[in-house]
């Protein structure tokens, strides 16, 4: 029997799957999910509903076979579970898959993610201070505090290293991310309990909001976060706001959310440069207690530029294949475990605009036409929209682009298409079933190399 550390492995696959696919299908399919079991060739995934078991397993299966069998060098089958534990844990399971531990004071703190625990490089200092201050001296001048940044650049980390300091100073905090915002106000709605909502989000004394990008376009919910951000602002209440984009390129329905985000301190964290990586890599070494050598970590620093998180997903990846293959971690050895994947890159076929709406198209038995054109007949409206929603999922297309793919439109008419499709999938089952099949399809030609 074999059995290995299967959470070290499958951390080392998701660094690598997140460079194999798009964005946006990461965080929806394959962010919370954890490495359970491997034995006897057997490896088991665990994953929070059916849902992303059922879409995983037709669409992701062989892409994550083929990824943990370049890691482990042995024959895989892969079982996708749905876990148990991610009910009582919320939302609470960290980046990398990694298995929540009861946290000393907030479910909702990913424990490493501190000030001390945060590296400070010249591409991260003036958000890192201005937190540092936040912490120190809520509700005082950087009111509200808006941090913006591409992903993986260490907004979430800051956000909740100040939300470590005022647990440890008795303040009372809460940490939510947009989407879970979103998702609180509609329940409210629904069952009736908006003065509840009210009262959880207005008695604070410091809101954390992450990722504030994913309200941008819902007007309601914009609505909500509007009073929300009143009521605490005007009462001096400290209110942190990260966003994968600056204010001024948010689509707010409302403008006055916009302004409101300008009146404190709007700073920016951009992709640490080289010296900023290897120190990044160090502490991240240390922590893991691993012993990895300056011209290793060199080479790693080298070829993961874009962002801290394929810093990481590189340094794990080339922890786990020298565990794996039981050898000292050599440059040559990190050089061999990274080539997999660089090659990887250029070759893997990718989703593209086209391909998506060819097989919406064909799925509604429409032609590709109608869902570029102006036809606004309710089933061409729906093929149109649910195009638009899967090539924000699958592709790394801006909004701009995915409009003007499906027939010049604005990228405001496409947030508007993924944001229905998004909420149509939750309550109506035929067209979730619709969606995953199109995207099986979608996949089934890429794997066929059809296309
Ligand atoms: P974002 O929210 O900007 O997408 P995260 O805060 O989730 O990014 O960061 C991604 C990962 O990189 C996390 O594991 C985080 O701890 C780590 N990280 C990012 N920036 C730094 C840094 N400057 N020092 C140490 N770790 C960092
Ligand atoms: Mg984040």
């Amino acid at each position: 029997m074999d059995i290995r550390p299967a959470q070290e492995i499958w951390t080392a696959a998701l660094g690598e799957l997140q460079i194999g696919v798009s964005k946006p299908n990461y965080r929806t399919w394959l962010e919370k999910t954890i490495g359970l079991s491997y034995q006897d060739n057997e490896f088991i995934v665990g994953v929070p509903n059916p849902f992303i078991a059922e879409y995983l397993d037709k669409n992701q299966r062989s892409l994550i076979e083929k990824t943990l069998i370049g890691l482990t060098q042995r024959d895989i089958n892969v079982i996708f579970q749905v876990d148990g534990r991610y009910q009582n844990s919320g939302s609470s399971y960290g980046d990398q898959g990694e298995i929540p531990i009861a946290l000393a004071q907030s479910p909702n703190f990913n424990s490493r993610y501190t000030f001390a625990s945060f590296v400070v490089g010249s591409c991260s200092s003036l958000a890192h201070a201005a937190a540092l201050e936040v912490a120190r001296n809520p509700g005082g001048s950087h009111n509200p505090l808006f941090i913006y940044g591409g992903v993986g650049l260490g907004k979430t980390h800051l956000l909740q290293a100040i939300g470590h300091v005022a647990l440890v100073n008795h303040i009372q905090v809460l940490y939510v991310s947009a989407e879970q915002f979103t998702n609180e106000f509609i329940n409210a709605i629904q069952e009736k309990k908006t003065r509840e909502f009210r009262h959880k989000y207005r008695s604070v004394d410091m809101l954390l909001i992450d990722d504030v990008h994913f309200i941008a376009g819902k007007g309601q919910t914009e609505e909500s976060f509007f009073h929300t951000f009143d009521e605490l602002y005007n009462t001096n209440r400290q209110i942190v706001i990260t966003s994968d984009f600056p204010p001024k390129t948010l689509p707010f329905i409302q403008d006055r959310l916009r302004s409101r985000f300008e009146w404190g301190l709007v700073t920016g964290v951009q992709p640490p440069d080289l010296e900023t990586r290897l120190a990044i890599l160090q502490a991240k070494a240390k922590d893991k207690g691993v012993n990895v050598t300056l011209d290793v970590l060199e080479l790693i620093a080298q070829r993961a530029q874009r962002n801290v998180r394929e810093l990481e997903g590189y340094l794990n990846r080339v922890i786990a294949f020298a565990t794996l293959v039981r050898t000292a971690i050599t440059p040559k050895l990190a050089a061999q475990a990274l080539e997999d994947i660089a090659s990887k890159k250029a070759k893997s076929p990718s989703i593209t605009p086209s391909l998506i709406i060819e097989t919406v198209a064909r799925s509604f038995q429409l032609s590709p036409l109608y869902l570029k054109s102006r036809r606004r007949d309710r089933e061409t409206a729906l093929a149109r929209q649910v195009a638009m929603y899967l090539t924000k999922q699958e592709t790394n297309c801006s909004l701009a682009q995915i409009g003007i793919e499906l027939g010049n439109r604005d990228h405001s008419t496409v947030i508007h298409a993924c944001k229905k499709i998004e909420s149509h999938i939750d309550s109506s089952p035929e067209l979730k079933r619709k969606i995953l099949d199109i995207q099986q399809r979608i996949y089934s030609e890429l794997n066929t190399g059809n296309y």
